[in-house]
């Protein structure tokens, strides 16, 4: 079994210590490896210093992304990179969210430093050994959890944590410590310091994970949804419905289509998105959203809808998303799904070149009959488009006479 982005900071580890230097693997990494899953990314934690790292591995091999912190990145075959960072303790916090200045240390402060026990371990890969200091083995194997040191001066050193210690419950099923979950109860308004966009990056990561639902509940329970969505209705009915819509949306969906499922039953143009513009989401994200949200309640009628209508919707990109979201809508207000089950059977049976075709008539056709551009030019051009896909017309002659009949005589 190759795995490149281990096998490559396993050699940079190794690479270290023949120097001389103490290294490590550190954090996420040794948690997701004891977990027996994939790790994102691999950190070497080192004793060298970021100078000591980029004299080692050559200037063309590292950036210096952080190297006021002590990180620095060291690249490897086929965009494979590895973070090493010098083994630091922090100095004090005063915004919320970053220490003033940093120190570099002995692998326990390092330890120390970080924010669950289960994300504070160190391994060895060398020698295939799991250095603890903070008791993550008896938490992970527990699933528990709990803040490294006294919960609350944690959080109120980086209130990031606080979205944090949710996310890795949620995701991993764990439980959160009692002492940390009150902390976070205690202390969930104080979010609102660390910025939009690093709260928008918890969130993506929580509504695009299978276990989104348990999530929203988590965030829920401790105070924090209604530090970060406001605008959610206090009452615990539309609560549940939107922990079911999350709940029925296939395990593999992604953020936009997560964060539409929670949001769906808000109007768009006062709530949905304003929430997109607070979070500094993307225009693509924002956009999605906002079509997610604003055509799933359109679909009540899609059984009256003609050929034209239904291949327009599902010409779109994301229809089959919007499906996953009406379905999920309807489901959890105890509706019937007659409307989901037309649009399925209509896409079923209609092969998908056949529901964006190429146009039988375009708008220089339509200059050539002598109609200028405009409204009405316009008009005539949808109308056209909509005969074509209703099978009502299948070739440019029987699109151009249909075109005449429908002003291309006017202005001629
Ligand atoms: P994932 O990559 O799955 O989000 P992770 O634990 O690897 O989880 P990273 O943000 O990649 O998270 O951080 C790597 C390690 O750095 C963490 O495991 C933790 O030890 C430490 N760390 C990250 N963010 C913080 C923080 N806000 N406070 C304290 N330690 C942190
Ligand atoms: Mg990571």
């Amino acid at each position: 079994m190759t795995h490149p982005a281990r096998e490559f900071a396993t050699e940079v580890v190794e690479r270290l210590r023949r120097e001389g230097f103490q290294s490590l693997f550190a954090g996420g990494c040794v948690r997701d490896l004891l977990l027996g899953r994939e790790p994102q990314d691999f950190d070497v934690a080192t004793n060298a210093t970021p100078e000591q790292v980029r004299d080692l591995f050559g200037r063309r091999r590292t950036l210096a992304v952080g190297a006021s912190f002590g990180v620095m990145i060291v690249l490897g075959p086929d965009h494979v990179q590895v973070e090493v960072a010098t083994f630091r303790k922090e100095g004090p916090y005063h915004d919320g969210r970053r220490p003033a200045s940093v120190a570099f240390c002995e692998p326990e402060q390092d330890a120390l430093r970080r924010d669950f026990t289960i994300n504070g371990m160190f391994y060895d890969p060398l020698e295939s050994r799991v250095l603890d200091y903070v008791h993550g083995e008896t938490d992970l194997a527990a699933g528990v959890i709990r803040a490294i040191g006294e919960p609350r001066e944690r959080f109120r050193e980086d209130k990031l944590r606080l979205l944090r210690a949710v996310r890795f419950a949620a995701t991993l099923e764990f439980e959160l410590e009692p002492r940390t979950a009150e902390a976070v109860r205690e202390m969930a308004g104080e979010l609102l310091v660390v910025s939009a966009e690093r709260i928008a990056q918890e969130l993506r990561k929580m509504l695009s994970h299978p276990h989104r639902r348990r999530a929203m509940r988590m965030l829920d329970e401790c105070g924090l949804l209604a530090v970060v969505f406001p605008e959610l209705p206090d009452d615990p009915a539309s609560r549940e419905r939107a922990g079911e819509r999350l709940h029925l949306l296939p395990p593999k969906s992604g953020f936009e289509l997560g964060l539409a499922a929670l949001l769906s039953e808000l109007p768009v143009t006062a709530i949905v998105r304003p929430i997109c513009r607070r979070l500094k989401l993307s225009n693509h994200e924002t956009n999605r959203i906002v079509w997610l949200v604003e055509e799933s309640s359109t679909l009540d009628e899609a059984a009256t809808w003609s050929m034209a209508r239904l291949k327009r919707l599902f010409a779109h990109p994301d229809s089959r998303q919007l499906l996953q979201l009406a379905r999920a809508q309807r489901l959890a207000q105890g509706r019937d799904l007659h409307a989901i089950l037309h649009c399925e059977e209509f896409l079923a049976r209609t092969p998908p070149e056949e529901l964006d075709p190429p146009p039988l008539l375009t708008g220089n056709d339509l200059i050539g009959l002598g109609l200028s551009p405009g409204p009405a030019f316009k008009d005539v051009l949808e109308q056209v488009r909509d005969a074509q896909l209703n099978g009502e017309i299948d070739s440019a002659d029987a699109a151009i006479l249909l075109a005449r009949q429908l002003g291309g005589g006017e202005s001629g």
